[in-house]
């Protein structure tokens, strides 16, 4: 009820009488007067002026009920689960999804210990600043089709803060998100397999948010999406709209079962569209140009001859030939 009357009194941005609030929850006033002291105590600030009622004064508090009050999504999320610290949400994920959570349920923490990224390497993930946040999927299509989830989230990563902020975010194939050709958000998608079938998967996702220190090593390529935007956001605002950018993405890519409806607009975004790129093949490193992702996620490179190449997220990174992109 927390999260319903927090949703309630932020939409209305007046007060909000005891009696509305009692009737709309079926609830005692005693109730009401409970979960306003719990709120409080969570730090957000309500007026409480007889004959009148309570009123929110502007106020976030970035947590359970502040994410439960405003994702309003049919199923990105519909289940969802705050943690002040973790070792990191794809673990959370994963473990839930053992256990049978459902399709789309959301495991957010504020801070993580063991932030991961792909092939082992780390992901920064100190508490107070950014988003860190994964969602368990229970898609029906076949395993290979599961890679191709790490770039439709990179989309929605990339819509959402554009939505949010004006600003247009790039996407570094296939699925580093990069405000000023450095990268705010990483994606780690893992998946589950039950004999031939998908279990599950887990797409975790990290958002620089605040103007933070980076360790030596990150720094050179990394940003936030204050330090670029210049002014403040609401985590709580940036992934609601992430969640709906993402429920939206995901049933158009499911139904069409592949990229297909999102192709031009990823295409639009990415950075390395007619860059100069090096394949980091584990069999052999080549250079090549980018001509865009195709509808499975591969990256077409063309090389010195014509010759143009499928690239497989799975094996390989790309990197721009003089650094990062
Ligand atoms: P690839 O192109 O293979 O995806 P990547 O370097 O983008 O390579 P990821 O697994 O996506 O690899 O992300 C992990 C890397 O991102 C780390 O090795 C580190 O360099 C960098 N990194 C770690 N934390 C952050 C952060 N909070 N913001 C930006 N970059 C980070």
């Amino acid at each position: 009820m927390k999260a319903e009357i927090l949703a309630l009194l932020r939409e209305s941005g007046e007060f909000v009488s005891g009696q509305e609030l009692c009737s709309r929850f079926g609830v005692t006033r005693a109730a009401v007067w409970k979960a306003i002291g719990q709120l409080r105590k969570e730090g957000y600030e309500i007026e409480a002026v007889q004959n009148r009622g309570y009123k929110l004064v502007a106020a976030e508090v970035y947590g359970e009920n502040e994410l439960r009050s405003r994702i309003r999504t049919a199923w990105a999320g519909a289940e969802l689960h705050f943690h002040r610290i973790t070792g990191s949400t794809n673990l959370l994920a994963k473990q839930a999804g053992e256990e049978g959570a459902p399709h789309g349920a959301l495991f957010v923490a504020d801070e993580q210990t063991a932030g991961r990224g792909r092939r082992g390497r780390s992901w920064q993930s100190p508490p107070g600043a950014n988003i860190y946040f994964t969602i368990l999927l229970r898609p029906d299509f076949a395993p290979d089709r599961a890679s191709m989830l790490t770039l439709v989230m990179a989309h929605s990563v990339a819509e959402a803060i554009e939505r949010l902020t004006g600003l247009e975010p790039e996407i570094k194939w296939p699925n580093d998100v990069l405000l000023d050709d450095k990268k705010i958000c990483g994606i780690l998608t893992e998946m589950s397999l039950e004999r031939e079938y998908i279990q599950y998967v887990v797409c975790g996702v990290g958002i620089n948010v605040a103007d933070q220190d980076f360790p030596e090593g990150v720094r050179e390529h990394a940003t936030a999406v204050e330090t670029v935007w210049g002014r403040r956001v609401s985590k709580g605002v940036l992934l609601q709209y992430v969640m709906e950018a993402f429920e939206k993405d995901y049933d158009a890519f499911a139904a069409a079962g592949d990229l297909s409806p999102l192709l031009e607009s990823y295409n639009r975004r990415l950075v390395n569209l007619g860059r100069r790129v090096r394949v980091l093949d584990p069999k052999g490193e080549w250079e090549g140009t980018a001509r865009g992702a195709n509808a499975r996620g591969e990256l077409l490179v063309e090389d010195e001859a014509g010759t143009v190449t499928e690239v497989y997220a799975g094996e390989v990174s790309v990197r721009g030939i003089y650094g990062y992109v």
